[in-house]
């Protein structure tokens, strides 16, 4: 008998058990990637109108000894399902606050406002969260003016005053928050002004379609005026051309991060690129 789309469901099958097996081989991986020293960061500069380098973001990478780069869009999800997060999270914040504090040490230009971390939901709801962040900028003795931590919009619709004490405590002693991805998540929206924000990065998909979508355009000029009123700074991300950054700039937007500025750096280009102030 003929079936219907025989090949259709036979192909999904398939796929369906190699994502099984790869989510499996990555689990798996992962519970021997941290004592292995298989992870390390990598450094995005930030820059402002003037062209100046007014931070990095930090970003986890993953070379895995069984499975080689893995990139964190694949294995970010898997650590948050197993709690693996945790102790990964961790790492990420002390590697980052000790490069921080290497930076701190070599006597940073004025301009610079230092690194930005991204906070899982997962880390961020886990109780002990705040006295980590607090015992790390204490043992590592960064400044912690100079901690940007990034969180999502879903993160806020929780638990609104839990979230605003927790991110309080840290504010306390300098530390901001920013809002990654903004824009994605709209159903969120009013619920900003509750919460003592410095900054949001809006979504690379919006700037993405900047050039020739005027939806784009709107969504974009909206986020900035907002922002404008409740007297927070926005950053685009995903800036990848010199037309996306001048309409970017033509529109109000004084921060970018993008691959036209430049790629994610290890940490000596990045020392470089901070301190000698070249287009690498
Ligand atoms: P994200 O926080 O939105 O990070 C920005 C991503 O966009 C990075 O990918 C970065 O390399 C990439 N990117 C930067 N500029 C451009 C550009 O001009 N064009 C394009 N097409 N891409 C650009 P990456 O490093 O692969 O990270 C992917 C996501 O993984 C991050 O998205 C973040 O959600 C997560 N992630 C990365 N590192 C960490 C970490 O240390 N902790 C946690 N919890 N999540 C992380
Ligand atoms: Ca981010
Ligand atoms: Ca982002
Ligand atoms: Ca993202």
């Amino acid at each position: 008998a003929k079936e219907n789309g025989r090949n259709g469901y036979f192909f999904y099958h398939i796929d369906m058990q190699q994502q099984v097996n790869e989510r499996v081989q990555i689990e798996h991986a992962l519970r021997t990637g941290l004592d292995n020293n298989e992870f390390y960061m990598v450094y995005q500069p930030q820059v402002n109108d003037l062209n100046q380098t007014i931070g990095f973001e930090a970003l986890l990478r993953w070379d895995s000894h069984e499975l080689g780069l893995v990139s964190p869009d694949r294995f970010i999800p898997i650590t948050e399902e197993t709690g693996l997060i945790e102790p990964l999270g961790l790492w990420v914040m002390k590697e980052s606050f000790a490069q921080l504090k290497v930076w701190q040490d070599m006597g940073i230009p004025s301009y610079f406002q230092g690194v930005a971390i991204n906070i899982s939901p997962y880390q961020f709801a886990k109780e002990g969260f705040v006295q980590q962040v607090l015992e790390a900028v204490e043992s590592i003795g960064v400044d912690p003016h100079l901690i940007d931590l990034e969180i999502t919009e879903g993160m806020l619709v929780k638990n609104i005053p839990l979230v605003t004490s927790k991110m309080q405590a840290l504010i306390d002693i300098g530390i901001r928050f920013s809002i990654d991805d903004f824009g994605t998540a709209y159903s969120s929206l009013r619920y900003l002004q509750y919460f003592p924000l410095d900054q949001l990065k809006i979504d690379q998909s919006f700037i993405r379609d900047l050039t020739d979508d005027p939806a784009s355009q709107v969504i974009v000029n909206t986020i900035l005026s907002m922002a404008g009123h409740m007297q927070l700074s926005v950053l685009a991300e995903g800036v990848e051309t010199d037309r996306e950054k001048n309409i970017l700039q033509t529109l109000g937007c004084k921060r970018f991060q993008g691959y036209y500025f430049a790629r994610p750096l290890d940490k000596d280009m990045a020392t470089r690129f901070l301190f000698e102030n070249t287009s690498l």
